[in-house]
This record gives C-alpha cells, sequence and structure tokens, in this order.
C-alpha cells in the first residue's frame, strides 16, 4: 500500500497573509484526516524575490497557527545540481533549448489572441535559432534561459477539488522556461523534481496555480517522474474587489494579527468560517476543526475577504 504524502511549499517571498494561510490550514486538515505525511518545503528560489528573514517567519507563522510536518525537505536552493541534471536530460533528448529572447522580444513577438493579463504565448523564436549553449552564449554574449518544447498534445487530468480539466499546451502555454538566465530552476522544474524525491502523492495549493499543472505534468511525463500526483486545487481568498487578497486590501498578515495580539484560535475561526467547519466567526482550536472537517463543506467560489472579518479580528485586538 502508498504511503501518501503532501507538503506546505511556502515561498519565503513575505510573511503569510489570510489566504496563503487558509490553503496552508486545509492542507493540513486534510493530510491529517486522512493520514497522509506531511513533508515541509522552502522554495526559495525566486533570487530577487526572496527576502531575507522571511524563511523564518514564515516556519513562525505556520507554528503559531498550530501546524506541524513530519519531515522537512531540502531548502530548493541547495538543489541546483539536481535541476541541473534533468535540465541537461531535456537537452540531449531534443525537449530543452537555450532561449536569448528579452520579455520584451516575447511581447512584441507574441500574437495578440491568447495573451493575456498574466501570460504570452511565447512564438517559438529560439526553437531552431541556436546548436547549443555555447552558440546561443558567442551569439548574445549573454547566458540564455531555457525552453521546454511543447509539442502538440493534450492534458487533461481529474482534480479532486476542481474537477476534470482539459489543457492544449502548445496552444495555451507555448514553450516555457524551465531555468533562468540567471542559471536557477524555474518554479515548474523544480516542484516536480522535488514533488517526485519526496514521494509526493498529493498536491494541494490555491487555483492560481492550475495554469501551472499542464506543465508541470508535462515536465513529469518527460522526466519519467514518480508517483504523479493527485491535485486538489482549492479557491483563491480574494479583496472585495475580486482580485487575489494582497497588501492593497490592508494588512493582513499574520504576523500584523499577532503583534495586536490576536490570537491564533481566533484567526482558526475565520479560517474555519471561510471553509465552511463553523457557522459563524468564533474562536477554535485545530482539535475542532480536525474533527469538523470535511472536504464538502469547502466553499467552491473564492472567499471574499469581508469588512465583517475585519471586524471580527479587529475585535480580538489588545491594546
Ligand atoms: N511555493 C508556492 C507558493 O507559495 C507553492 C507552490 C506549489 O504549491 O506548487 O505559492
Amino acid at each position: 500500500m502508498i504511503r501518501h504524502a503532501t507538503r506546505l511549499a511556502p515561498s519565503p517571498t513575505g510573511a503569510l497573509h489570510l489566504g496563503n494561510a487558509r490553503t496552508f490550514l486545509l492542507n493540513y486538515l486534510l493530510a491529517r484526516t486522512r493520514g497522509w505525511r506531511i513533508i515541509l518545503r522552502m522554495e526559495d528560489l525566486d533570487g530577487p524575490r526572496i527576502k531575507p528573514g522571511a524563511a523564518t517567519e514564515v516556519l513562525t507563522d505556520l507554528e503559531w497557527l498550530g501546524l506541524e510536518w513530519d519531515d522537512r525537505a531540502m531548502d530548493q536552493s541547495q538543489r541546483g545540481v539536481i535541476y541541473q541534471a534533468a535540465l541537461e536530460h531535456l537537452v540531449a533528448i531534443g525537449r530543452a533549448y537555450p532561449c536569448t529572447c528579452s520579455r520584451s522580444d516575447v511581447e512584441r513577438a507574441a500574437s495578440a489572441p491568447h495573451a493575456d493579463e498574466h501570460h504570452v504565448v511565447y512564438p517559438g523564436t529560439c526553437r531552431r535559432r541556436w546548436g547549443s549553449l555555447e552558440s546561443a552564449l558567442a551569439g548574445k554574449r549573454q547566458a540564455p534561459a531555457f525552453r521546454l518544447l511543447v509539442q502538440e498534445t493534450q492534458v487533461e487530468f481529474e482534480d479532486m477539488f476542481a474537477g476534470p480539466q482539459h489543457f492544449e499546451p502548445a496552444r495555451d502555454i507555448g514553450d516555457f522556461v524551465i531555468y533562468k538566465a540567471n542559471l536557477e530552476a524555474s518554479y515548474q522544474l523544480a516542484v516536480v523534481i522535488d514533488d517526485a524525491s519526496s514521494g509526493i502523492t498529493d498536491v494541494v495549493r490555491a487555483d492560481d496555480l492550475l495554469p501551472s499543472t499542464p506543465r508541470q505534468i508535462l515536465l513529469q511525463e518527460l522526466l519519467s517522474l514518480t508517483p504523479r500526483p493527485r491535485y486538489w486545487h482549492l479557491p483563491l481568498v480574494v479583496g472585495p474587489d475580486g482580485r487575489r487578497l494582497a497588501k492593497r486590501h490592508g494588512d493582513s498578515r499574520l504576523s500584523h494579527y499577532r503583534a495586536h495580539d490576536v490570537s491564533a484560535h481566533r484567526l482558526l475561526g475565520l479560517l474555519g468560517y471561510w471553509s465552511g467547519l463553523l457557522e459563524e466567526r468564533q474562536p477554535t482550536d485545530m482539535a475542532e476543526l480536525l474533527e469538523r472537517f470535511d472536504i464538502g463543506c469547502i466553499p467552491v467560489k473564492p472567499i471574499v475577504y469581508s469588512a465583517e472579518d475585519e471586524a471580527y479580528l479587529t475585535a480580538g485586538h489588545k491594546g
């Protein structure tokens, strides 16, 4: 029998806010109620966006909330050699190539139809441009990024929460970056390698990452990685304007509430209420949430962080 395992995978790019906290909490409750192992993994690859001290802060936030893990995986920043070997393999089988396009090159060359706010389909400019890394280096005098060559294919999977998913990566995504010009693996490459190394069977995360999943499935196939995880994409917490909860909606960082002596129990009460586990906002503890946890209660629509939520948390301010 396989032992199920999941991961809590924070990026230390800043402190946790209510939205991240809710996803981590649900991941935790799902795992603990089903007996899965929980691995903590620090996703500290995103060079310039990593903030000094943020990893420690994130751990403090998770522990304060009452989350625990069975093991901690190696931080991504320590695993460069492993990611590089995967890149070399993909280049050797003709499925990855160096790309010297700048962001503005890509935007200029891309045809508009599939371009949206977050993503421009790469038009394939460098696909056959450079025979090798050396020629790319010589041609541009700068380190290239590497893209995965995406062939015409369909990616389908059954999301355990969001239901059936269908993607056409060549049309919707195009060749995407798997290695950045700063010689760091991209999130997409690192995540699939790490999930396989840790034996992750269940990936639970917010549904803003749903478009990443077909990219990750393609990489798992090409690198013959196992196990192939099941995915649970949960709705996001958004501000009253419908946009993903962020600074513009006020300070919703856990550290902010902690600094005002709002108790973790009060916070859990809001997160539990948002998740359909409590009828009203009221302080609670992890034992009660574990007892009440039912994946069927989690609303399928995004949660809107409202004035009532803020008032409930503020009522817990001391001093
Ligand atoms: N590190 C990512 C984040 O904090 C999560 C990645 C994942 O769950 O695959 O958004």
